[in-house]
């Protein structure tokens, strides 16, 4: 074993080091396992509910009316979700996408935004109008608040308090840190804000952006009263077969305002052809919990690697996981390329590419990205990015299998080893 990594470029001292992390990290492994085999079941249950054959995977094209397969996808979700309904279509282009039709289907002109977890994710401050853009939910009359977590990563339920008013429509809760380095939320911490935010105001929608969050825990958000989830299929719930797309769970009322918006009134759901892909997408569905899991080992493998070598990690080496993104906090540029590098050459593919720091849509600062992935920017696959900015932190997530995204980090180290940016201890 030493030797095939030491062929894969990995030294033998970091792979030695490696080996003596992972020995004390079986219980956590074991743990994630169980969480797998539970949403393995909650998945294959709702399959068979749905009596899915190979009727659903033909192609259809045009207008797509009367799509079986489109109609059982949605029912599949709607049902390992736990909602009355489901939007999910390779129309949707990305998250960003689907958080955008989740929001401008449900707020209208004078109706206000509300965040009660602090600044949503990179992309969406564009979508909202923090920073002004066209189209922005800004433009069209939306107004946006925002409540900041207390200094200790919790939530700031008086000033939530006094933000819910007469105008407050629909507040958005990112379960996934993003580009930050607060912590993820756990689905019960969720459950607790959406309970409090419903006591101040009963009829306020609660949209809860639930990238990177998917089969991590046993729950989602949906089954703690939000009235809809969204995410990205290039992210957990694709399982690395979906080439794009989106989806949105919710309440029926919430999910047939955003299939108009996403298509057009009068239409709704019942266009979007589904283009031939079909079976990539529910066979995507049914190994997402265990192409989490193994993300989810890569993620407590990283924290525990890099940790102990003075990198600080968001989450740390201990702690419970809520989403599959581990931050390390590399603190230089020349760190971030160096460990970009690593993932990068571990690929299976586009492995001879050197990443770059560049500037990239919807992103204010420089972003580097190292990704060799079958599908084009899909982060389910082993993936690190991360904005050029302090306190130099970079966001690792994915790995179709675990044992990619073991290789995946080591090479990581390796790289940083080579580049004098990272010591092994001493004593292995
Ligand atoms: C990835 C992500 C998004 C946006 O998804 P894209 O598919 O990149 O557009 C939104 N919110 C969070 C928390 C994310 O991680």
């Amino acid at each position: 074993m030493k030797e095939l990594y030491r062929q894969l470029g990995i030294r033998p001292e970091v792979y030695a080091y490696g080996e003596k992390v992972l020995a004390g990290l079986r219980p956590r492994f074991d743990a994630i396992d169980a969480t797998a085999e539970y949403n393995q079941a909650k998945v294959l249950a709702a399959f068979q509910k749905n009596r899915v054959d190979a009727s659903c995977f033909a192609a259809t094209t045009g207008y797509g009316y009367n799509d079986v397969g489109r109609e059982k996808l949605e029912q599949v979700y709607a049902d390992v979700f736990h909602t009355e309904a489901a939007l999910v279509r390779p129309q949707i282009t990305c998250g960003t996408h689907a958080l955008t039709v989740a929001l401008s289907a449900n707020l209208l002109p004078g109706d206000e935004l509300l965040s009660p977890v602090g600044l949503p994710y990179d992309t969406l401050q564009e979508v909202i109008g923090l920073r002004p853009s066209p189209c922005s939910l800004a433009e069209y009359g939306v107004t946006y608040r925002q409540v900041d977590l207390k200094s200790d990563g919790t939530f700031d339920y008086d000033a939530i308090r006094a933000a819910i008013g007469p105008k407050t429509k629909l507040i958005t809760i990112q379960r996934s840190k993003g580009y930050a380095t607060r912590p993820t939320f756990s689905v019960e911490q969720i459950g607790e804000l959406i309970a409090f935010c419903k006591s101040v105001k009963s009829d306020v929608i609660c949209m809860v952006d639930n990238c990177y969050g998917e089969f991590v825990e046993r729950e989602e958000p949906s089954d703690v009263g939000a009235d809809m989830v969204v995410g990205s299929l290039i992210k957990n719930p694709g399982g690395g077969l979906a080439p794009i797309g989106g989806y949105i769970c919710g309440t029926k009322t919430c999910v047939d305002r955003c299939a108009y918006r996403l298509s057009a009134p009068g239409l709704g759901q019942e266009v979007g052809a589904n283009l031939g892909l079909m079976s990539a997408l529910f066979q995507g569905f049914f190994l997402a919990p265990t192409v989490t899991a193994g993300a989810l080992k890569g993620a407590v493998f990283a924290a525990n690697l890099y940790e102990p070598l003075g990198f600080p990690c968001v989450p740390n080496a201990a702690e419970d996981r809520h989403d599959i993104i581990q931050a390390v906090e590399l603190g230089s540029r020349e760190a971030m390329v160096a460990f970009c590098k690593g993932i990068q050459c571990a690929a299976p593919v586009d492995s001879y590419v050197t990443p770059e720091p560049w500037a990239m849509p919807g992103y204010d600062d420089d972003v580097i990205m190292a990704a060799g992935a079958f599908v084009q920017g899909s982060s389910i696959e082993l993936s690190a990015d991360g904005p050029i900015r302090e306190p130099y932190a970079i966001y690792f997530q994915g790995g179709l299998t675990w044992y990619h995204a073991k290789t995946g980090i080591l090479m990581s180290l390796e790289k940083m080893v080579e580049a004098g940016l990272a010591v092994l201890p001493a004593a292995l």
